[in-house]
């Protein structure tokens, strides 16, 4: 496949895994397995659309067995190809490698437009994907579990599960098959939202190291600090809403593909978003400027970048126009390795893709979880917990001779629910995943940025798999 056909995704992946490489210790055999991958099945399948028949190309690459099952999104868009599967997929398995999620990376792609067909037809579509996995035997909840990604969503994740649920109907773990469901079809709370909510803690994370935020000029903290974010996706919408509302951050430019807004002052999202249902476009939002060009976003003046669409927005022949101090890698693959040698240069802090939006996939492996239990997360101790708090306010009046108000009451006995619980998981994951890439970064002297060290921290990960098996020296 020719450069122009994918912007060289793969090659960017496969510079930056060379990159890191040499600062691993892995036996250099250990290293072309764990780089290579593993399996890609590439599909033509016909679906009756009208009066005609169309068909379809779609692709499900596994990229690494080193931990089964594999996982990872699938994504419907014009712009899919073999190449860019297959980078999708081998970026999945270093992002499970860094938050620890058990799993090898996987991704599938339909090269279609989901715009240009009805309901119906998407469900059409789906449905036949699906069934051309299940035949191969490239799903099932310990074989490869798909998720939503760019295009697709719970809807799409609901019909494959009825699917397979078609097919393999007495499977007793059968839920466990795709994640990203909705809540009330096995799917678990809070997985909407997972991969904005951990886009913020990622950079919250960033923000609270005094030495690093003074060589970037910035203060310690995300209170105050600008942001602009490309695309206003579930994950741009949830990493701007979360942003805004738990860090004190001021959004001031959001870009989507009918243009891009700016205000000083800063846009409210939830607002932009009743806006752009009312309207059809982000354009003309009262307050805000309209920017001359959608791609003026990335070149702006701002605290934070967060690139939330697809890959290789930032490239060389933008990369020495960036101005932002810290660019938080929402979408996978946003900035190509030219371009990174660039900003890097320029000292900007980028925050790479395989750890900053690997909010969904920890999420993702919470709900597998829970298909695998059977049971709500929080059903068992929700009241234990209450009951026990309870007590121990009652002791404290006690012992005080003082009464707590109810409000207080309520907030200090409270057992926590299904998204309490799913949110401290990924806050607590965002949190020490972070600590591992950065305290890697200050070990090795030679590995000077986020990315190379997230890569020396997963590779080795990964490696330590692979030698327990013996099969490496
Ligand atoms: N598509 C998402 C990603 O790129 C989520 C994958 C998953 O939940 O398996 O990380």
């Amino acid at each position: 496949m020719s450069k122009s056909a994918n912007g060289g995704f793969l090659e960017s992946v496969s510079r930056n895994f060379d990159k890191a490489a040499p600062h691993t210790g892995l036996h250099k055999g250990l290293l072309a397995q764990i780089k290579a991958c593993n399996s890609v099945y590439q599909m033509r399948f016909p679906v009756r659309i009208g009066s005609e028949y169309q068909v379809i190309e779609a692709y499900r690459v596994q990229h690494s067995h080193h931990r089964l099952p594999t996982k990872g999104g699938i994504r419907y868009s014009q712009k899919v190809n073999q190449e860019e599967v297959m980078a999708l997929a081998t970026l999945m398995t270093y992002k499970c490698a860094i938050v620890d999620v058990p799993f090898g990376g996987a991704k599938g792609g339909v090269k279609i437009s989901p715009r240009e067909y009805t309901t119906a037809q998407l469900q059409k579509i789906t449905r036949r994907y699906t069934t051309e996995l299940i035949r191969k035997n490239f799903i099932g909840p310990g074989i490869d579990v798909p998720a939503p990604d760019y295009g697709t969503g719970s809807r799409e994740m609901a019909w494959i599960l009825d699917t397979y649920l078609t097919f393999k109907g007495g499977e007793i773990d059968a839920a466990g098959c795709v994640t990203g469901k909705p809540v009330n079809q096995s799917g678990i709370r809070g997985r909407t939202e997972a991969t904005g909510r951990g886009v913020f803690y990622g950079i919250r994370e960033a923000c609270s190291h005094k030495d690093d935020m003074a060589k970037l000029g910035l203060t310690v903290g995300t209170e105050g600090k600008t942001m602009a974010i490309q695309g206003l996706g579930n994950v741009g919408y949830h990493t701007g809403i979360i942003s805004q509302e738990e860090g004190g951050v001021k959004i001031i430019a959001v870009a989507e593909y009918e243009g891009a807004i700016y205000s000083e002052d800063g846009l409210d999202i939830k607002k932009l978003l009743a806006h752009r249902k009312k309207t059809g476009s982000i354009l003309d939002f009262p307050g805000a400027k309209n920017m001359k060009q959608r791609k003026d976003i990335l070149e702006l003046k701002c605290d934070i970048l967060v690139p939330a669409a697809l890959e290789n927005q930032i490239r060389k022949d933008n990369a020495s126009k960036v101005k932002a101090k810290i660019i938080a890698e929402a979408a996978n693959g946003p900035i190509t390795a030219d371009a990174e040698e660039v900003l890097l240069k320029k000292g900007i802090m980028i925050i790479p893709d395989m750890y900053i939006n690997a909010g969904g996939v920890t999420v993702s492996y919470f709900e597998w979880l829970k298909n695998l239990s059977h049971m709500r997360f929080g059903r068992m101790e929700k009241r234990f917990n209450h009951n026990t708090y309870r007590n121990l306010v009652a002791l404290v009046e006690r012992m005080t001779g003082k009464t707590v108000g109810a409000k207080e009451r309520d907030f200090l006995t409270r057992g926590a629910d299904e998204i309490d619980l799913v949110r401290s998981g990924l806050e607590e994951t965002m949190i020490t995943s972070y600590d591992q890439i950065r305290s890697t970064m200050k070990r090795k002297k030679a590995v000077t940025d986020l990315r190379s060290a997230a890569f020396v921290s997963a590779l080795n990960k990964i490696g330590s798999d692979y030698e327990s098996l013996g099969i490496f020296p």
